[in-house]
């Protein structure tokens, strides 16, 4: 058939409408919805017989039609952020939505959201108070800073203190720290919306203290240390340490800022993992200004946390950028929930998912691939070879890139499946399980897998294994 032909046999809206089918599914749905989804239907159609000299395309039947309006409907209705189950063992992995909250933040965070609170109101005096107010004295004792202030993500912190600090001015950086973080922050991309002219200094590989006092002119508005959390420069490599910064800022009386990314409040080091700087550090190295991510190491939702000194978060509360960066009352709750944990610090290993997660020890990893062995074998018999073995997860979120946790994996060899069909079938499936694959072996990493997720695996393996 023709493309003439074809587009004149394609079913018309009205007609499809009054279909006894069709009438049914809006009932359960709206009429405007149902002729929404037929008319994608119809010019989804429309355009593959228009693009393509497929001869193959066939007719559209309304019986078709239908059957498709079935399927869309389905899809349409059913939420499309849902839950995944993470075997990739990655914790901090940014397109699963980094850092997970405990079943422990559920009550406080719900109370919170179904009903009214005091986001806004000072319950002292009954005015108008600062959303801030709620997180303020929690982040400047767990950091020792003098002053807060929580915007929605640290691209945005970066963006604010630039704005507001340096706005006109120039801005002195080491070529070293001109990093890119996924998701298109760059650092000089970042520096140009703000308003603040760049000024890289030194080599990739070295910068040198008089490669910033060189520099320093009548123009300079600040200093900027980005912490470069997601590569490392080794080898024939010089970077200036933050002290030396703030103590040349002081003698040139400016303001030093720093990008920490991460920003971790504990030492990583007590857990085993390598010594990953913390705000604390910073703040008693002397920065004027931090700012680090919510959801990366600090375990909690997306936010963007900037610390320092007064002077300059008073300036930067006055920016009209700090209204269009506001946090909504989910962030400042989980925020808040999560800083308490820290508060609390025996539990805060068990309190906070992702640092449980990353401090797993491999004794614990081992008894749960262990037994996440056993209960996929249990389920699919003698149809698939699994093993388990010694391997590395990595923490994500762009933290700690060299970082090699030692975990120990389960290891799925389907002999007479294609892997990349199974990969696909578990992305596919009611939950979608997301494993790393390996030289034709699927890996499911424990340390990211919650234990009552174990049957679910193993039942949507079999059902793989037999379709
Ligand atoms: C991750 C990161 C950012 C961006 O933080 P978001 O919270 O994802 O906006 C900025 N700077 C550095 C150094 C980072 O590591």
């Amino acid at each position: 058939m023709n493309k003439e032909q074809l587009l004149r046999e394609i079913p018309s809206i009205d007609r499809l409408l009054q279909r006894e089918e069709t009438q049914n599914i809006i009932k359960k749905s709206s009429l405007e919805l149902v002729t929404h989804l037929l008319r994608m239907i119809i010019n989804d159609y429309r355009n593959r017989v228009l693009n393509q000299n497929d001869s193959k395309i066939i007719p559209l039947s309304e019986q078709q039609v239908i059957m498709m309006l079935k399927k869309k409907i389905r899809q349409f209705i059913e939420m499309n952020l849902k839950q995944v189950i993470n075997g990739t063992g990655t914790v901090l992995h940014t397109n699963l939505g980094r850092a997970v909250f405990s079943e422990e933040m559920k009550e406080e965070f719900w109370k919170i959201l179904s009903n009214y609170s005091n986001l806004e109101m000072d319950l002292t005096t009954g005015k108008r108070g600062s959303r801030y107010s709620h997180l303020v004295e929690k982040i400047k004792f767990l950091t020792g800073a003098e002053d807060a202030l929580v915007v929605n993500n640290n691209a945005a912190a970066v963006l604010l203190a630039l704005s507001s600090i340096a706005k006109g001015k120039e801005v002195i950086v080491s070529r070293g720290e001109l990093v890119e973080i996924g998701g298109a922050f760059r650092i000089p991309d970042v520096m140009e919306q703000s308003g603040a002219v760049l000024v890289d200094v030194g080599t990739t590989n070295k910068t040198h203290l008089w490669d910033y006092k060189d520099r320093i002119r009548e123009e300079t508005g600040a200093l900027l240390k980005v912490h470069t959390s997601n590569y490392k420069i080794v080898g024939f490599t010089k970077e200036v340490s933050l002290e030396e910064l703030v103590d040349l800022s002081k003698e040139k009386g400016l303001p030093v800022i720093e990008d920490l990314g991460s920003g971790v409040l504990i030492n990583l080091e007590d857990y085993g993992l390598t010594h990953e700087p913390t705000v604390q550090e910073s703040v008693k190295a002397g920065a004027d200004i931090i700012t680090f991510s919510g959801d990366k190491l600090l375990g909690g939702p997306q936010a963007g946390i900037i610390i320092g000194k007064k002077l300059w978060i008073d300036k930067m509360k006055k920016n009209p950028l700090t209204r269009a960066f506001r946090v909504d009352k989910m962030t400042v709750s989980a925020l808040e929930i999560i800083l308490s944990y820290y508060l609390q610090e025996e539990s805060i290993t068990e309190k906070i998912l992702s640092l449980a997660m990353l401090t797993a020890s491999y004794d614990t990893l081992v008894k749960k691939a262990k037994c996440l062995k056993s209960v996929i074998e249990e389920q699919c018999k003698n149809s698939i070879v699994v093993t388990t073995r010694k391997d590395y997860s990595q923490v994500g979120g762009g933290s700690l890139p060299l970082e090699k946790l030692k975990t120990e994996v389960v290891v799925i060899d389907f002999q007479n499946t294609a892997i990349s069909t199974v990969e696909k079938l578990l992305r596919q499936a009611q939950i979608p399980i997301i494993p790393r694959v390996y030289k034709n072996t699927l890996i499911l990493d424990p340390r990211t897998i919650n234990e009552r997720d174990f049957e679910y695996i193993a039942t949507t393996l079999k059902n793989i294994i037999i379709d």
